[in-house]
């Protein structure tokens, strides 16, 4: 049996990235289209042509694999916790499949962050791998031994929704979070939420990308708000440490370009983690955005598709 090629499709609120990549793990061919907000057949039919593009262009039919906001129901097969509200509800894993007419796997997209970092990337080859992603939201996933964690409740690694450990007494509830609950750690550390910190603290309205450039050049007030943002993270990830032990921690979204995270960090969550000594490391991720796609291919390993 010849390797085959996987086609990894990123499903975001956004756009839809769609990619091939080789028996030897580069990427090929890359599509990516506007996500048909709100509409759900047109998002089904949407991932279709992409495959159907892709596969013209390579001459085989391939794996697929596919990264989504949110998760499968493992009891009734319907996505859940997806902010991309149309998804919610639908059998989304049973219509793709039909459509396709083949097997597909469908994984959260941060579990597909930390499956495609510790597949080939930051954290190749390292046994246990958190991937956080600080963008708009925070999502977190796992990935054991080239594989990613699912879980009972398809939920293994939300972090983003657990409240900010250790919180101070101005942290208490906290912002209020589209979950219901207050003090996520998403209010905390998402990019819209440094932003808010930064106002709430009386500075100017700036986005989360600005305040970590002005801190870096030395201006004050940003650098507190920087600094406020550090201590939270390596609060965060400390609790992270303690239940899971991961070998690395790979960041990934717009936040992660923040190259003082990677410093400061990992001086802080020291103090958090019932260890005397912490060796799990903070890396940046090595392919970005590209790790969407990347990691929904790799749902596919090499002996399942012989
Ligand atoms: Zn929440």
């Amino acid at each position: 049996m010849t390797a085959r090629f996987r086609i990894g499709i990123d499903l975001g609120g956004t756009k839809i990235e769609a990619a091939a990549v080789d028996p030897l793990g580069a990427v090929r061919i890359r599509r990516r289209i506007a996500t048909p907000t709100g509409n759900y057949r047109a998002t089904i039919e949407a991932i279709a042509a992409l495959v159907a593009a892709i596969e013209q262009q390579i001459g085989e039919t391939a794996s697929v694999g596919i990264g989504m906001p949110g998760t499968i129901s493992p009891i009734t097969g319907l996505v859940k916790n997806a902010n991309s509200t149309w998804l919610i509800d639908r059998p989304l894993q049973r219509d793709l499949e039909s459509v396709l007419g083949r097997p597909a796997r469908l994984a959260n997209d941060a579990n597909c962050f930390a499956l495609s970092e510790a597949t080939d990337g930051a954290a190749a080859g390292m046994e246990t791998v958190f991937g956080v992603i600080l963008g708009t939201g925070v999502g977190g996933g796992v990935a054991i031994g080239g594989r990613t964690l699912v879980g009972a409740n398809a939920i293994a690694g939300e972090w983003g929704h657990n409240p900010l450990p250790w919180p101070r007494p101005d942290e208490i509830p906290g912002p209020p979070c589209y979950c219901g609950r207050s003090g996520c750690v998403e209010t905390f550390l998402s990019g819209p939420a440094l932003a808010a910190d930064h106002r709430r603290d009386g500075g100017r309205h700036l986005s989360a990308r600005e305040i970590a450039d002005f801190a870096a050049r030395g201006d004050s007030e940003c650098g507190a708000t920087l600094e406020r943002y550090i201590n939270r993270l390596a609060r965060g990830l400390a609790l992270v440490i303690n239940l899971i032990d991961p070998d690395a921690i790979v960041l990934g979204g717009g936040l992660s370009g923040i190259s003082a995270l990677y410093e400061r960090v990992p001086l802080l969550w020291g103090r958090y983690v019932f260890s005397d000594n912490v060796v799990t490391r903070l890396l940046p991720p090595v392919h970005g955005d590209s790790s969407g796609v990347r990691g929904a291919a790799w749902l596919w390993r090499a002996d399942e598709l012989e």
